[in-house]
């Protein structure tokens, strides 16, 4: 079963899409089937991987159940698919408001999918809107980028309790899966002291992997691409492809940690 994560931020232009593109096109590198979901009404995930003009097959008609998610999908030369979204997703919480459990569409839409898949990531809008609140109710976990500049902390308390909210009410499960350190430069002092505030923090959950502020990676959506596509070479690249190893590094320990809890319990069950 694919592991669903949401890129979520409220704060605007923090590298939400940037790693989701970037993460999505690295994991398919290292041949992890990969469904990235474009869940903005600004669709750049989905222009950012080169698909525009989509309006009748996009996110929208997935979640207004016109359409099953399989019969929007694009497979990507990059690896991956995705689902894109267009402008017509602006408004849609009005038009969703005529479903029961409106929060739990796009969990719903995914259920016959989530099987094809190792990852699953959804590129969330830079609100805590019905969209956003659809991520989190179909997602096993939550990656939050974090932009290392002035304000980057304001903001993530009222994601952290929104996350947590979530988890008192539509979502138990719902982790945090990692913060990630963005746009890092190291000749800014403010850079370093913002890093080394999300170290102090949150030293359980911030990923070793920091993301430098490199313009091959601004340069790529412009064409159409991942920045490994664009340039492999790229830091930025580089940087996307280390956060993927570290994300399956993760995954595998925490997989073999419930393995090894389930035989405990079994053999605590076995020794009552
Ligand atoms: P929004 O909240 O509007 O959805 P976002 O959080 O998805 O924004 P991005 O679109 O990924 O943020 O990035 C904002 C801008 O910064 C874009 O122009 C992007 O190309 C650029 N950018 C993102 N990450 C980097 C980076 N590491 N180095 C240089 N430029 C970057
Ligand atoms: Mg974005």
């Amino acid at each position: 079963m694919g592991k669903v994560i949401a890129i979520a931020n409220q704060k605007g232009g923090v590298g939400k899409t940037t790693t989701a593109v970037n993460l999505s096109a690295s994991l398919a590198a290292v041949n992890k089937r990969v469904l990235l979901i474009d869940l903005d009404p600004q669709s750049n995930a989905s222009m950012g991987c080169g698909v525009e003009d989509v309006s009748g097959n996009s996110i929208r008609q997935v979640l207004l159940q016109e359409k099953s998610i399989d019969s929007v999908l694009h497979h990507l030369s990059f690896g991956f698919s995705l689902a894109p979204a267009d402008s017509s997703l602006t408004g849609l919480h009005i038009k969703l408001t005529k479903f029961d459990n409106q929060e739990q569409l796009l969990k719903k839409s995914l259920s016959a999918i989530m099987h094809k898949y190792d990852f699953i990531f959804i590129d969330c809008p830079p609100t805590l809107s019905a969209l956003t609140l659809n991520a989190l109710v179909a997602a096993d976990s939550v990656l939050i980028p974090v932009q290392c500049e002035y304000y980057a902390l304001e903001g993530l308390a009222g994601l952290l309790s929104t996350i947590d909210q979530c988890r008192h009410t539509v979502n138990n499960d719902l982790q945090i899966e990692g913060l990630l350190r963005t746009m890092y430069d190291g000749r800014n002092k403010l850079s370093l002291d913002v890093s080394r505030q999300l170290q102090q923090y949150f030293p359980n959950q911030i990923y070793n992997t920091v993301i430098p502020r490199n313009v091959r990676l601004a340069e790529a959506p412009s064409h159409g691409k991942p920045a490994k596509q664009y340039d492999k070479t790229s830091q930025g690249a580089q940087a996307y492809l280390a956060l993927a190893m570290e994300l399956i590094r993760k995954q595998n320990t925490s997989n073999h940690l419930a393995h090894q809890t389930g035989e405990s319990l079994c053999l605590e069950k076995t020794m009552v």
